[in-house]
């Protein structure tokens, strides 16, 4: 038997780097790599060692033989990679070990951000500089996306929380939860920061949603997939709660991703969900909701739509679901919303081709409905919640420079470039703060090893802007402005807390949505101390 590679793949090609045989494609500098959904082994060579699995942060990989039924559908495609690909591998790339420059001593850098994109700088920087590196959150626990966006039912993908973990434990690593980057109260400024550090890392996402330019999106019952996300994963202070009625149908526009696992969320059995980290205000609402149809609006036909085959199969896999795909007017006609799913079943409904118009409120100045045409057609449907999921876009952080059309904070290699185009010296951005919202986790690894090189590039040149301020001024700051920050000591508290309320209830963990009880759980603990 050999081994495979499931759904959960974030591409992170880890496992990669560690197979013995070579058998695992796309490679990064492959064709395909960052495009390509899942990464594959060739069953004809894998030898059946097992290293990947053990490299694989999301635990993505098993052995064949271990695989459930939902899983047995990628033995075929692991090897269908191979069969439509003869000369995959034919070539492996040698392996190169890159210069490590004599640098600067002493240096310190910043990390603005806790999600893929800034744990990965974080481990390249452990690996390849001697630098004494503080990671900053704005919420007291580390994970970014990764604990806040993907989805509670997927707990395997939040297993790269693992590998970075592991980093926060570097003697060299201070890790700050709850200070915030900016202008506003409690906060520290970017032009500080950058004063108190030789460089410093952004890696603070795309965290507001891009709008439809329709008539009614910011009507109350209609909310961004983000806020919904963020409400679901017990994000503190987050908005979006959708209606507390009967929220019979729930009309999404967009078909990416994110908007599959928002309708497979909403569909599936609160009492799974329950065995789950989802907030305890979700389950509790979406059992009293009985949300029974979910309707998809895609604006192209499928062969456009944005979502994986992964994430398609996840919904073909949800029992007591009917899934259904319209791509024309007329089947649209036939179907009927209007009639109800069957008893004792639940509807997923794909309309593709079909342009929202306007969300039209009802009687008590809600969202109720959605305009939309499909060819020549035009027809409502009525909605009991409107998401909208059509991408994120990047929020400017005060003293930043910030293409507002793009969304991103501009840089080349990843270096931030100013209003001139050219770099400015000691400021990096990576993952989707610098490229946009594009590609999973793994799609960040890449971006932030190609901007830690230009980091080691600068400091072996001799160009970073040398901070005099030391670790201890930058404490005293922080201490001044924002006392109520959690280290890691507190953020690993917080945690264990979660984990044991979870047991009690039989869950993974039970999160807290509120900053106030998380830094006051971290001072639970006696030991707990900013500041080593
Ligand atoms: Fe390579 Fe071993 Fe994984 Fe097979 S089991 S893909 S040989 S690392």
């Amino acid at each position: 038997m050999v081994h495979v590679i499931t759904a959960s793949c974030c591409s992170d090609a880890g496992c990669v780097s560690v197979c013995p045989v070579d058998c695992i494609h796309p490679t990064p500098d492959e064709p395909g790599f960052g495009t390509s959904e899942i990464l594959h082994i060739d069953p004809q060579t894998c030898i059946d060692c097992g290293a990947c699995a053990d490299a694989c942060p999301v635990d993505a990989i098993f052995p064949a033989e271990r695989l459930g039924t939902a899983d047995r559908v990628f033995v075929d495609l692991n090897a269908d990679y191979y069969r439509d690909r003869p000369d995959a591998g034919a070539n492996p790339p040698q392996v190169v070990y890159p210069d490590i420059p004599r640098l600067p001593d002493g240096l310190r850098v910043a990390i603005v951000g806790t999600g893929p994109a800034g744990g990965y700088a974080l481990t390249t920087l452990i690996g390849r500089t001697d630098a004494q590196i503080t990671v900053i959150d704005r919420l007291p626990t580390p994970g970014g996306l990764v604990r806040a966006g993907v989805a509670p039912d997927h707990p395997g993908t939040k297993g790269v929380l693992r590998t970075f973990d592991l980093a926060y434990r570097d003697p060299r690593v201070d890790l700050i939860g709850g200070l915030a980057i900016g202008d506003g109260p409690g906060a520290v400024s970017h032009p500080e920061l950058a004063a108190h550090f030789d460089a410093v890392f952004y890696a603070v996402g795309a965290p507001a949603a891009r709008s439809l330019g329709i008539p009614g999106e910011d009507l109350p019952g209609s909310t961004s997939a983000g806020d919904l996300v963020a409400w679901y994963n017990a994000v503190p202070g987050a908005v979006g709660a959708p209606p507390a009625a009967d929220c019979g149908r729930t009309v999404i526009v967009g078909t990416g991703n994110v908007a599959l696992d928002i309708a497979r969320i909403l569909v599936s059995s609160p009492e799974t969900l329950a065995a789950t980290d989802i907030a305890d205000r979700a389950v509790d609402l979406l059992r009293r909701q009985d949300v029974r149809e979910v309707v998809l609006l895609g604006r192209r036909g499928p062969a456009d739509a944005a979502y994986s085959d992964a994430e398609y199969r996840a919904l073909q896999a949800l029992p007591d679901v009917d899934l259904i795909v319209c791509d024309d007017a007329a089947t649209i006609a036939e179907l009927g919303l209007d009639r109800p799913p069957a008893p004792g079943r639940r509807r997923i409904v794909f309309l593709f081709g079909s342009v929202p118009t306007e969300i039209v409120a009802d009687g008590s100045g809600r969202a109720g409905a959605v305009d939309v045409t499909t060819g020549s057609i035009s027809h409502r449907i009525r909605a009991d919640l409107v998401v909208r999921s059509v991408g994120y876009r990047g929020v400017a952080v005060p003293g930043l420079p910030f293409d507002d059309v793009a969304g991103v904070i501009p840089t080349v290699d990843g270096r931030v470039t100013g209003a001139d185009g050219a770099p400015v010296p000691g400021l990096y951005a990576v993952g989707w703060a610098a490229r946009g919202a594009r590609g999973g986790i793994g799609a960040n690894k890449a971006h932030a090893v190609a901007a830690v090189e230009s980091f080691v590039a600068d400091a072996a040149a001799g160009s970073l802007p040398r901070s005099a301020a030391t670790r201890e001024y930058f404490t005293a700051l922080v201490r001044r402005r924002a006392p109520d920050v959690v280290d890691y000591r507190g953020a690993a508290v917080i945690d264990r807390i979660e984990r044991a309320r979870g047991r009690i209830a039989g869950r993974p963990r039970i999160k807290f949505t509120d900053v106030r009880e998380m830094s006051d759980a971290a001072r639970s603990q006696p030991h707990l101390k900013f500041g080593r």
